[in-house]
């Protein structure tokens, strides 16, 4: 998963990073909540891990302009030293999904965040085979179906396709794709993304009168929308 983190405590903050890196995930850590919230302004994310107590927004502040944005896609996990009852309750109330105090244990902390993943995405990240809208997805074989009729594919288009069938109904931004595609050290540019994503429109065949479309974002990125499936 791509990983947002929010620590002032660069100590903290690394320790976390190679942890959750060690489990697969990428990892963006800020240590004030003003830039994180100027990154969600642009920018998409599975998951977000929330220190309370900052140098100038709280948690609680940068949940509480963050939540309409995100609209329940992008999990939230509270990880601060606050143990007691009324704290845990205020940010589950306020639009948390989880909450684990520092520090935390390290297996039952990875086991949270895949567990959060899990929720959120449509297809955990582990499924092999899953459906999204009309289009059955085999990872393993690299085969994707749209109404029984396999597609043929490039295995990035492949990839990309994957991504957003995992994430239907959610905005991703293009260096999310870019990251979660061709990975962090490549060269490649958000060009590349854009070029991917009109070539898989006419692949798989999404448009409106389809019910399965790619919908741009300004200045953001891409969301698949498939007709009835709103998910809350
Ligand atoms: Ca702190």
């Amino acid at each position: 998963m791509r990983i947002a983190i929010l620590e002032d405590d660069l100590a903290q903050a690394g320790a976390l990073e190679s942890l959750l890196a060690g489990d697969g995930h990428q990892v963006h850590v800020f240590t004030r909540g003003r830039a994180l919230l100027a990154s969600l302004a642009v920018d998409s994310y599975d998951l977000l891990i929330l220190d309370w107590g900052l140098p100038d927004l709280s948690g609680m502040e940068v949940l509480a302009t963050a939540r309409p944005w995100l609209k329940g896609r992008t999990p939230v996990l509270f990880l601060t030293q606050r143990d007691a009852e009324a704290d845990v309750v205020l940010a589950l109330e306020g639009g948390a999904d989880d909450y684990i105090t520092k520090p935390p244990r390290e297996r039952e902390f990875l086991s949270r965040v895949r567990a959060l993943g899990r929720r959120a995405a449509v297809a955990p990240a582990d499924a092999q085979t899953f459906v999204a809208g009309p289009f059955l997805i085999d990872v393993a074989r690299q085969r994707i179906e749209r109404d029984g009729v396999p597609v043929p594919l490039t295995r990035r288009e492949f990839d990309v396709a994957v991504l957003f069938c995992r994430n239907v109904g959610k905005v991703l931004s293009r260096a999310h794709i870019l990251e979660a595609v061709w990975g962090r050290g490549d060269c490649s540019t958000t060009r590349t993304v854009d070029t991917h994503v009109s070539r898989l429109r006419a692949a798989l065949g999404l448009s409106a009168d389809s019910g399965v479309r790619l919908t741009p974002v300004y200045g953001y990125g891409y969301r698949l929308d498939v007709a009835g499936s709103d998910r809350p």
